[in-house]
C-alpha cells in the first residue's frame, strides 16, 4: 500500500492537467526512476561502486585504457543489476505518455536502456548507453548484449572482432565530454519546450542539471518529482517528495482519464 502525502495526492490532477495541455512536454530522468528497478546510483556515494574504489581512480577514460581490467570489475555490479533489471512502472507510465504524444521527448542521464525497453522511442541518452560498446582503436561499434552475458559469465573482457583491442561500453566517464549531437539536442529540446517534468534526479550533475532552468527562463512549466530536494523546487509549479514510481503512473491514469 503507497502512503503519499495529502498534498502528493492534491498535486497529481494539478501535474496531469498541465501535462495534458502541453504541446511540447520533455521528461528528464535521473537514477531514481531506476533504483525500482534493482540498478544502483553508480553516481552516487553511499551506492556501494563508489565506497569501494575512487571513481576518479576507476572510471576516466584515462584510467580505462591504462587499466581495463579495473575498470571492468568495478563495473560488473552494475552490468549485473542492468542485466537483470526490467522496466518498472515509471518506465511504462512515461512510455505509454509518450507513445500517446502527451510527452515528445525523454531525456535521461541513465545508461541502464530501461526507457527503451518499456517501449519509448524518442529518448536522449545524455550520460550515453550500456546498450553499445565501441572499439578503443578502430571504433566499430558493436550490440554489448552478447559481449555483456559472456563477461558476466566467464569474466573475459569485451574484445573487437576486427582488430582485437578492447571495447568500451558507450557511457560517459569522468572527464570525458558528452556525447555532442545528443548534448545538442537534449539543449534544444528543453529551451523549446512548454512543460519540463523532472523525474527521479536531484539535479546535481552538471551540466544536465542546468536543463530545467534552460526551460523555464524560456516560459516552460515545470514539474519535479523526486524524494529529496532540488534548486529548483521554488520555482517549480507542482513537486512531489516522492518516489517517482508512486508518482508517474497515477499522473499518467488522471491524463488517460483512467
Ligand atoms: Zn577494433
Amino acid at each position: 500500500m503507497i502512503h503519499l502525502s495529502n498534498k502528493s495526492l492534491e498535486g497529481i490532477r494539478p501535474a496531469a492537467e498541465i501535462i495534458s495541455r502541453a504541446r511540447q512536454a520533455v521528461v528528464l530522468t535521473g537514477a531514481g526512476i531506476s533504483t525500482h528497478s534493482g540498478i544502483p546510483d553508480f553516481r552516487s556515494p553511499g551506492s556501494g561502486l563508489w565506497t569501494r574504489n575512487d571513481p576518479i581512480e576507476v572510471a576516466t577514460l584515462d584510467s580505462f585504457r591504462y587499466n581495463p581490467e579495473n575498470f571492468f570489475n568495478w563495473i560488473r555490479p552494475l552490468v549485473s543489476g542492468m542485466h537483470a533489471a526490467q522496466p518498472n512502472a515509471a518506465h511504462l507510465a512515461l512510455a505509454k505518455l509518450e507513445q500517446s504524444g502527451f510527452v515528445n521527448t525523454i531525456i535521461t542521464q541513465n545508461v541502464d536502456g530501461l526507457h527503451h525497453r518499456a517501449g519509448a522511442t524518442n529518448i536522449l541518452e545524455v550520460h550515453g548507453s550500456m546498450r553499445t560498446m565501441t572499439c578503443v582503436s578502430c571504433f566499430r561499434r558493436y550490440d554489448s548484449s552478447d559481449f555483456l552475458v559472456a563477461y558476466l559469465e566467464s569474466g573475459e573482457i569485451p574484445h573487437c572482432e576486427i582488430c582485437s583491442h578492447i571495447l568500451k561500453p558507450d557511457v560517459i566517464l569522468f572527464g570525458e565530454q558528452l556525447p555532442i549531437r545528443t548534448w545538442m539536442k537534449a539543449q534544444d529540446v528543453s529551451k523549446h519546450c512548454d512543460l519540463m517534468i523532472v523525474a527521479g534526479s536531484s539535479l546535481e550533475v552538471l551540466p544536465v542539471a542546468g536543463l530545467p532552468m534552460r526551460a523555464i527562463e524560456n516560459g516552460a512549466h515545470l514539474i519535479i518529482i523526486n524524494n529529496t530536494v532540488t534548486y529548483l523546487d521554488v520555482r517549480a509549479d507542482v513537486v512531489f517528495h516522492e518516489d517517482v514510481i508512486d508518482i508517474i503512473p497515477l499522473i499518467a491514469r488522471e491524463v488517460f482519464h483512467e
